[in-house]
């Protein structure tokens, strides 16, 4: 039974409730709302951030353990904790305009160059002012009113199968479209941001008309239905399911370092190619930060900006996970290294985000899954 007593106590209950959960928010300026994973922060010893060197908030949509070593480094040179939210991009970006001036965030991480172009156009960042960050990372990987800044680029290739396609047979992104490749071609799904970003970049490239043409006779030349990431790609050519992929090369450094065993045989079995270098450039891709334009720990967010395009994080984000270095100073890995340099298609990332529903709009009249 219901009665007057236990709903006088479930109403003292809830207030309790009420309070103490008041009480964690007051504290913890990076409540995860959004479903996205639990939030991770570097605190190591004391748990008073201000006592220290202050603190600075992170939205984040990278997912990769070498961030996080990172942020570490970064706390114990400058006794500044990082608070981390990881999401999706575009919920964080929802997050950051619901939030308005009372946002905790100082920076936004995430991959793809349209999507920071988005956080631009939504009017949630505001320029970088800082002249290491300048010196550190080249104009063009970075905003034109440097409101973000690159952190590296991966470039999307041709992976192929060793023991079947000799690398002279390859040449351009265009050349997979012809019927020297049917039934050959593995390529994740379109509703996949990379697939987008490449077909955006085409666009802005070869036309509107001629960029279907393309999707449309390399969703024909596909050696199965979209299935799986990056990765599965180059374990179905492994497997002999398709000659030929395309793929974002550090999913190529991860398969050869992986703990299975299988996946380092999947890896010694591709190669890598770099396509239109005589023409238009391998496509590229780049993650980022943004700095958040209700920042409330400003220098600090700079701070970090400073550290994570200096050559040692640029250093440590290669070697761990095989992306490029936006600063010309670090070193490569060794598995780098031995694909040499490559010319890149010369474009403005912020095309990948204004030609994004067109990039979308088309994969699906072609019908590329
Ligand atoms: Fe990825």
């Amino acid at each position: 039974m219901f009665n007057k007593c236990s709903s006088y106590l479930l109403t003292i209950s809830l207030l309790i409730i009420a309070i103490l959960a008041g009480c964690s928010s007051g504290t913890s300026t990076t409540s995860n709302t959004e479903g996205a994973k639990p939030e991770k922060t570097t605190e190591t010893a004391e748990s008073k951030p201000t006592e220290t060197g202050g603190e600075v908030n992170i939205y984040t949509a990278r997912h990769y353990d070498v961030d996080q070593e990172l942020y570490d480094m970064f706390t114990e040179e400058t006794g500044i904790k990082v608070n981390v939210v990881e999401g999706k991009a575009p919920e964080l970006i929802e997050r950051m305009k619901r939030e308005g001036e009372s946002t905790p965030a100082d920076l936004f991480i995430t991959v793809d160059g349209g999507i920071l172009n988005t956080a631009k156009t939504e009017e949630i960042l505001q320029p970088i002012v800082s002249e290491v960050v300048d010196k550190q990372v080249p104009t063009e990987l970075r905003d034109k009113e440097n409101q973000w800044v690159g952190l590296s680029t991966r470039a999307r290739v041709i992976v192929y199968a060793k023991d079947r396609v000799d690398p002279s047979e390859l040449s351009t992104y265009e050349d997979l479209a012809t019927d020297k490749w049917k039934g050959k071609v593995a390529v994740r799904s379109s509703t996949n941001l990379y697939n987008q970003s490449l077909l955006a970049s085409f666009i802005d490239i070869m036309g509107e008309q001629e960029a279907e043409v393309w999707a449309e006779a390399l969703t024909a030349n596909l050696a199965r239905e979209p299935e799986g990431g990056d990765r599965d790609q180059a374990k179905a050519i492994a497997s002999g399911v398709g000659d030929v992929a395309l793929m974002n090369t550090y999913y190529v450094g991860q398969l050869a370092t992986s703990a299975e065993a299988e996946e380092v045989k999947v890896a010694e079995g591709i190669g890598v190619f770099f396509p239109n270098q005589q023409t238009s450039g391998t496509h590229i891709n780049i993650s980022g930060a943004g700095l958040v334009k209700h920042s409330q720990n400003k220098d600090n967010a700079i701070k970090l900006l400073e550290f994570l395009t200096a050559a040692k994080a640029q250093t440590k984000i290669s070697q761990a996970n095989f992306e490029y270095p936006v600063n010309s100073d670090a070193t490569l890995p060794e598995l780098l290294e031995s694909w040499g340099t490559f010319k890149s298609q010369n474009i403005d990332f912020a095309k990948y985000g204004e030609l994004n529903p067109k990039a979308v709009e088309i994969a699906n009249k072609v019908g590329w899954k």
